[in-house]
């Protein structure tokens, strides 16, 4: 094993355990120099990194690789050479001082992160719509989808959908600027510095496509939606696409203006839902494939059933198994994935999954009562309302059949199975099934995020 590949396994763990930012911003850009009996020596951007690395992380870290290498060892930081980092955090870095054009001008290409295609998208139940929205919008750009809206929970690919439709943009000969609401910010901030107010109109209006990342950045601050205002209704006018990412639909936007949400919702606004565990398994499935150690189906779907809440966990996930493999000289089997993962599963269960939510969410969807889902009474309808709710218990809680028997008050786990399966074969045949069981799951997880 070089000292990367450890370094590599320390940040599958690490990825997981850290706020998604804090991870992205301080240790993405880092990589491994050397890896000896008492020491780890890690490549950092420069010695702003290596100070704040070393007096905010240095202790999680040490625990990390500990446990991921099974041995004590002193953490050195040394100034190396970069990776590069993610596309999204350089053009974030804000650039408050006026250099010859105090907007940069868009170099559309370079902007897109090369991965975030169309190609390496996989499409799941809980992202369909979304992904056939961006790709009608790709198609066919200040169409009838303008704008679009795409919302959903971090580490969705919200940011992967938008760059995709950059990539067919650029493909067809379009120009297109990938821009975030705190870029558009810093940009606007900067024009008004440096009288280069036209600079920055031309930058936002002039590309065939703009796609903005991360749209609640302009949540109370009014002047800058004021400007995004004009921009949205300019570009809106001559007909040249806008695609919004944002954490959560328009509505739920409270801090920002009225008429800018009621524009949001011009075009069309759709979501992207956690995965179930088909959705988990299809993406597994797909990355796997491009690993240099091949994976078996029964740790895909060991890994599959854990409910990660988001493709960065899963991706963190499967890098941590094959790492934790090549350590241990084992074969990546579902029974080591259960070994890797038996301690974090119950932590992975957020407020969006337990039970009461659930039923909650259910009853509100069907427009009953909590507790009429919960007692025995009622006709057919009432009947599938509770199939609903103990498949998702099942799903989204995996929670063991006595335990739902117990909780929606069935005489033994045998009609639990059969309202599973009834469930479960419901929705490969049942269009309006699967839009139901899709709506509240999304709606389950927006509550909360
Ligand atoms: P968001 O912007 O919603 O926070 P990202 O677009 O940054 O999420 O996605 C996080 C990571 O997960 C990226 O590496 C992205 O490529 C990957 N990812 C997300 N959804 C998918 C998907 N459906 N297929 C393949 N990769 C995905
Ligand atoms: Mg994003």
């Amino acid at each position: 094993m070089t000292p990367q590949e450890a370094w590599d396994a320390v940040l599958g763990e690490l990825q997981m355990q850290l706020h998604r930012e804090n991870f992205k911003k301080w240790l993405q850009p880092t990589r491994a120099i050397s890896l000896n009996d008492d020491t780890f020596l890690i490549a950092v951007p420069n010695t702003f990194y290596a100070a704040w690395l070393d007096q905010k992380w240095r202790y999680q870290i040490k625990k990390t690789v500990a446990s991921v290498l099974g041995r004590e060892l002193d953490i050195k930081f040394q100034i190396g050479q970069q990776q590069p980092g993610p596309a999204e955090s350089q053009m974030t870095a804000a650039r408050l001082d006026c250099p010859q054009t105090a907007v940069t001008l868009p170099a559309a290409v370079s902007n897109l992160v090369s991965r975030y295609t169309f190609g390496n998208f996989v499409v799941s139940n809980n992202n369909i719509l979304a992904h056939s929205a961006a790709l009608d919008v790709a198609q066919n750009p200040g169409q009838t989808n303008n704008p679009l809206f795409i919302y959903g929970g971090c580490g969705l690919g919200k940011t992967h959908l938008l760059q995709a439709i950059g990539h067919t943009g650029v493909a067809a000969g379009l120009s297109v600027l990938y821009s975030s609401a705190e870029q558009f910010t810093n940009d606007y901030v900067a024009s008004l510095r440096c009288h280069t107010v036209d600079d920055f109109r031309s930058k936002y209006q002039s590309p065939d496509i703009l796609l903005v990342d991360d749209i609640p950045f302009l949540c109370g601050k009014e002047r800058t939606q004021e400007t995004f205002f004009h921009t949205f209704n300019e570009r809106h006018n001559a007909s040249r696409q806008i695609v919004i990412c944002s954490d959560r639909p328009p509505k739920s936007l409270t801090s920002l203006e009225d008429r800018l949400i009621s524009r949001f919702e011009w075009g069309i606004v759709v979501g992207i839902a956690p995965p179930d565990v088909q959705g988990r398994l299809d993406i597994l499935k797909s990355k796997s494939a491009n690993l240099p150690i091949a994976v078996p189906d029964d740790a895909l779907k060991a890994l599959a059933r854990i409910p990660f809440r988001n493709i960065r966990e899963l991706e963190g996930s499967l890098n941590k198994v094959t790492a934790m493999a090549k350590l241990s000289h084992q074969a990546p089997t579902g029974e080591l994935v259960d070994n890797i993962f038996r301690d974090i599963r119950p932590a992975q269960k957020t407020e969006a999954r337990s039970p009461e939510k659930i039923v909650e969410q259910v009853a509100r969807y069907y427009d009953v009562t909590p507790q009429s889902i919960l007692s025995k009474k009622g006709g057919r309808s009432a009947n599938t309302i509770r199939h609903v709710t103990l498949y998702l218990l099942r799903e989204e809680c995996q929670m063991s059949l006595s335990d739902i028997s117990n909780y929606l008050g069935y005489k033994d786990h045998t009609s639990v199975s059969y309202g599973l399966n009834k469930i479960t074969s419901g929705l490969s045949r049942d269009q309006r099934l699967k839009e139901t069981v899709h709506k509240i799951t999304e709606d389950l997880h927006t509550a909360t995020a």
